[in-house]
């Protein structure tokens, strides 16, 4: 069975079980009708004013079918609990999931089991998909790596890579696959000098504007930190699942992300981040932490809903890299 899920959660847990994970944001923001799915959602009654991912997921599971949805009702997002409840109401099942505040471990073994239970699956089963997603996680490193120490990867095609390890397409062998492909095209590529092009970060939300990296790339910037796409896809080894979860910095406090942040400025010499928030956000109020407490500057850029970058947000990004330039 096809089990929806609102964001990244244990998916070992639902491999085990013997179903097919599927992240409910790519499978709006990828889709042809992902505007349909919004419009669907406010016809239905959902207000302007929340937030297109949510509109996007709640028109792409009544749309394509989705029967169970895995609702992360702690640790992602604000709105998912109403979500849930709107797409109970339309008759799909809710299974809810909790990234407990203050990471928690017990707490956090306490959700795990509980969705162990909840699919039919035991965490000795889960524990033996975790293993056998150890060589995916290492591909997905070395992409990571080839971005940012080769310049081999676009941040987009980063930005891809590592998003779509949230549910490794419903099929890890044919996502390891993907990956192989990957990796064995960037190995055939001349490597294109690099110097003197700056180097950004993007943090927060993935961006809902399709166009944005490769704006930002047009105007002689290179992308080579995805922040929260990085953290998707749990590229640090970890004694067990409730450890890689609880390493895991998105679900929990900003101050955990902006640690991570800070070694990855360090790592990678960024010249700059890209806090790329969405309209209507809670995640917003973070932004004013963020920008206290990262040494380098920070850009704000915000969305609302798919398409490309509106001319206010081209500007910005073109001044933003413009200065950048002029105080290297
Ligand atoms: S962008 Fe913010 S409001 Fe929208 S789904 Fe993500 S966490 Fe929720």
């Amino acid at each position: 069975m096809k089990i929806g899920i609102t964001t990244t959660i244990p998916v070992e847990v639902v491999f085990a079980a013997g179903h097919i994970p599927v992240d409910l944001n790519n499978l709006f923001i990828t889709h042809s009708a992902r505007s349909e799915f919004i419009r669907r959602a406010e016809q239905d009654g959902y207000p302007v004013t929340v937030c297109g991912w949510v509109k996007g997921i709640y028109g792409a599971v009544l749309s394509e079918g989705i029967q169970s949805v895995v609702a992360v009702t702690q640790g992602d997002c604000s709105n998912t609990q109403a979500l849930a409840e709107t797409l109970e109401l339309a008759g799909v099942s809710i299974i809810p999931f909790a990234f407990p505040f203050g990471r928690d471990r017990s707490l956090l073994e306490e959700q795990i089991l509980a969705l162990c239970r909840r699919l039919d699956t035991s965490m000795e089963q889960a524990e033996q998909v975790r293993a056998s997603l150890f060589g995916i996680r290492e591909k997905l490193r070395l992409i990571d790596e080839l971005t940012y120490k080769e310049g081999r990867f676009s941040g987009e095609e980063n930005h891809l890579a590592l998003v779509s390890s949230s549910d490794m397409l419903g099929d890890p062998d044919l996502f390891e696959r993907h990956l192989d492909e990957l990796i064995a095209g960037a190995a055939e590529r001349e490597v294109v000098n690099r110097e003197g092009r700056l180097r950004l970060g993007f943090v927060g939300v993935p961006p809902i504007n399709s166009d944005i990296y490769e704006f930002v790339e047009r105007n002689g910037a290179d992308v080579v930190f995805n922040e929260v796409q990085r953290q998707f896809a749990m590229l640090n080894r970890s004694s067990d699942l409730v450890d890689q979860y609880s390493r895991y910095t998105y679900p929990y406090d900003v101050f955990g992300r902006i640690e991570d942040i800070k070694r990855e400025i360090e790592a990678r010499r960024l010249d700059g981040i890209i806090h790329y928030v969405q309209a209507f956000c809670f995640r917003q109020i973070e932004d004013l932490i963020l920008r206290k407490s990262l040494s380098v500057p920070v850009l704000t850029i915000e969305g609302n809903y798919p398409g490309p970058l509106s001319a206010q947000n081209r500007l910005r990004i073109e001044a933003f890299i413009d200065q950048l330039r002029l105080s290297r």
